[in-house]
């Protein structure tokens, strides 16, 4: 029987994901919901979407994601979203040094694009430094065989801004928050025993204060085995690094409008923000885990300023994308470097499903994987088809429960065709990095 909806909800983390349940499930008349949320305000420095930009491109290998994210598009399309969607276009190309898998990513990538009806009239291939430099003519570098496509029907949309919106959209629906680390930051779900089996009660803080709901939805990103342990290592907390460029007001002027540009072996910019002139790159690579050796689960550090760095390796790589692009840019400063913490799962495949053994009293909203900030306006719809949906079971199988015990570990990494580069440990990387300095 669904979930009657005075009932009380609790949600866990106010990120990407539990903002827009919150704001889906108030739109759609629960009226007793209550966001948990760790930090002190949000958007949350701990939310990997607390960020100036993110990718919003449709174009996917899999169908079943293309599909999502052209409603995903339609939606940052209307007015809530629109003031934080900024369509410029996706570069996405691969260098002349790039491996045969970038290659060959990118070229499925393309043909999706190019095969959806959608999206096809949007979409242009380019190929070598004159036909990129028709495209963006601010790229003075020697992009030296870059090649690739456009796809003018994506862009990025502003992440930490569209959070801030859907907060306040969802404050003005009813929502409570519970904010900062004593009342906001939940410590477990309580469970109690009946003639059924196991039950949530609610959930109790690190405060020590307990909180009663009938449904407790756990979106906690990277953090979800510290809150539903049972998953194991089918979602593990992997990060990639961020950094910035810190322009003159002229340089963001002069770069406004570059489309989102992607050299899929090197990594990736956007267009300069106007508000602080920051320029955000991300490289491309495997990413790192904190792999607890007892558990052989990964899980975020304790503390954000354990992440407030990138790897020599990646800075390495953002400057050659600079240097390839941008060769002015390319030896600055690179400023509020980071890496983000994102919940992985080894297809790339979310997790949206009731906990079992829970009598359909939690649910996890869960395995991002890296790719989830597009779907931000929809989210909160696959959850409200969970509640609805018959037998209380995902009917999109991709997204239901799995777990694997720590000891099989995650399949590999090349599972993810567009995953390139090894997965590497953060603590063997600080070693690394307290050595370099000495
Ligand atoms: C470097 C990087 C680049 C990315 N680029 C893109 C991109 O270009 N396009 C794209 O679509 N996606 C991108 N993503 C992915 C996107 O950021 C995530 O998919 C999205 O943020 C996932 O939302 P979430 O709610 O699951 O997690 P988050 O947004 O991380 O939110 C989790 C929240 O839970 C809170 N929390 C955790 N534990 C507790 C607790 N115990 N109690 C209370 N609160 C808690 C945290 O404080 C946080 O606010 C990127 C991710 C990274 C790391």
């Amino acid at each position: 029987m669904p979930l009657p909806k005075s009932e009380p909800v609790i949600i866990i983390g106010g990120g990407a994901f539990g903002l827009s349940t919150a704001l889906e499930l108030s739109t759609r008349g629960y009226t007793d919901i209550t966001v948990f949320e760790q930090d002190e305000e949000i958007p949350s420095r701990w939310s990997a979407a607390n960020d100036l930009n993110k990718i919003m491109r449709a174009e996917y290998e899999d169908g079943f994601y293309t599909e999502l994210a052209i409603e995903a598009m339609q939606a940052w399309q209307t007015p809530l979203f629109a003031p934080h969607f900024h369509r410029v276009g996706f570069l996405n190309c691969v260098t002349g040094a790039a491996p045969q898998k970038a290659v060959d990513t990118m070229e499925r990538f393309r043909a999706a694009a190019e095969r959806h009806p959608v999206m096809k009239p949007f979409v242009s291939g380019v190929d070598g430094r004159d036909e990129l430099r028709q495209l963006c003519w601010q790229f003075d570098g020697q992009l030296p065989g870059w090649k690739g496509y456009i796809n003018k029907y994506d862009g990025y949309v502003h992440s930490a801004n569209a959070l801030r919106g859907v907060y306040r959209a969802a404050r003005e629906n009813g929502v409570r928050f519970l904010l900062g680390e004593k009342v906001g930051a939940v410590r477990e779900i309580v469970y109690e025993d009946t003639c059924q089996g196991r039950k949530s009660v609610g959930v109790r803080t690190q405060g020590g204060d307990f909180h009663a709901a009938s449904l407790v939805i756990v979106a906690v990103g990277a953090a979800a085995t510290k809150i539903v342990p049972e998953i194991g290592s089918h979602v593990q907390a992997k990060a990639w690094s961020v950094a910035h460029v810190r322009l003159t007001e002229d340089e963001t002027s002069s770069l406004r409008g570059i489309p989102v540009t992607y050299a899929r072996d090197l990594g990736f910019f956007f267009e300069p923000e106007p508000k602080t002139n920051l320029l955000k790159l991300c490289p491309m690579g495997g990413g790192y885990v904190n792999t607890d050796p007892s558990t052989g689960l990964s899980q975020p550090p304790e503390s954000l300023t354990q992440s407030r760095f990138v790897p020599h390796e990646d800075e390495l790589k953002m400057r050659e994308l600079l240097h390839q692009t941008l060769p002015h840019l390319a030896d600055r400063p690179l400023v509020r470097k980071s890496l983000c913490w994102f919940a992985d799962t080894s297809n790339s495949d979310f997790v949206v499903d009731y906990v079992p053994q829970t009598s359909s009293s939690v649910m996890l909203l869960s395995g991002d994987s890296g790719h989830g900030f597009k779907m931000f306006p929809i989210v909160g719809r696959w959850v409200i088809d969970l509640l609805n949906s018959a037998k209380e079971q995902q009917p999109i199988s991709r997204w239901r429960w799995r777990n694997f015990s720590s000891a099989n570990g995650n399949a590999s990494q090349d599972d993810v065709s567009w995953r390139i580069g090894d997965v590497k440990e953060i603590r063997d990387l600080q070693i690394n990095q307290v050595e370099s300095k000495l």
